[in-house]
């Protein structure tokens, strides 16, 4: 039904350090969150199935009734709705001082995520709604909430001064770690973040390492619940090379095998997570 998503930096900014303080802003954004995420399930209640026939009448979703409402399929377990949450390296950060890949920061941080779950925990036993903790993938949003506390704190190390925040429980994209610690550190945010959690790792092109490869697939396997590798996966049509296209010294896209640079004769994609 949808996800309203925190903004656990600006509590540490505003908390500055201090539990209580902390405390209270993090319980009245939570209440507000529910409230928001409540409006929501409201918003979608009487909705007919006649609004998209494909999805609620012809079996795309449903088969439910001409004029009927959609009513029933918002609770009971068929649909999900979200709290999400951004940005825990920067709130352990601001309350500990301390990145939350260190025993201090980590003790902080998983208190926080156990925290979240409880409370959506409660607001699912109370309404029957299925209320899930969400690890925002926000490809835009960590950069949004960034922004408006620049531009209402202005600039604090390390927080406000790099333009985004990190995405949910995620390692900051600057620390240096290597992929299996990374891999194994966030898997303990996994089990608390049911309604949605993904690990990302940033690989160069291993297509000469494979077994290095099958290692951190097996790895991955065995150790977290959902992980991803973002990698190259370019080719050009004029050779059939098909790893890494360049970007050569005139800031053009150059096949590195035939020095093709026509871009309608090569494919290139890349997905960045995080930023370097
Ligand atoms: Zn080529």
């Amino acid at each position: 039904m949808g996800v309203v998503s925190l903004n656990l930096p600006q509590m540490g900014i505003i908390a500055d350090g201090d539990m209580e303080t902390f405390e209270q802003v993090f319980n009245n954004r939570l209440a507000l969150a529910k409230e928001a995420l409540m409006c929501r399930y409201e918003a979608l209640k009487g909705t007919p199935s006649d609004v998209s026939p494909i999805h609620w009448q012809h079996g795309g979703l449903a088969r439910l009734a001409k004029g009927e409402t959609i009513d029933k399929l918002l609770v009971d377990g068929h649909a999900t709705i979200s709290l999400g949450y951004i940005g825990l390296y920067e709130l352990t950060k601001l309350m500990t001082g301390e990145s939350h890949t260190t025993p201090k920061g980590q003790e902080f941080a998983l208190k926080v995520m156990q925290k979240l779950r409880a409370a959506v925990d409660d607001w699912k036993a109370e309404t029957g709604l299925g209320f899930g903790l969400y690890g925002t993938p926000a490809e835009s949003l960590c950069h949004r909430f960034a922004r408006i506390d620049l531009a209402k704190f202005g600039e604090i190390e390390d927080i406000t001064d790099k333009g985004y925040y990190t995405n949910s429980y995620h390692v900051d994209v600057r620390e240096e770690i290597d992929a299996f610690s990374k891999l194994q550190f966030e898997s303990q945010f996994q089990p608390i973040s049911t309604g949605g959690c993904i690990s990302y790792i940033e690989i160069p092109n291993m297509a000469k390492n494979l077994d290095a490869m099958t290692q951190v697939v097996e790895y991955m396997y065995d150790n977290i619940q959902y992980a991803e590798f973002n990698t190259k996966s370019d080719y050009c049509q004029c050779c059939g090379f098909d790893q890494e296209i360049i970007i050569n010294e005139d800031n053009q896209w150059e096949c590195p095998q035939c020095g093709n640079k026509d871009t309608s004769k090569m494919n290139v994609t890349r997905r960045t997570c995080g930023l370097k």
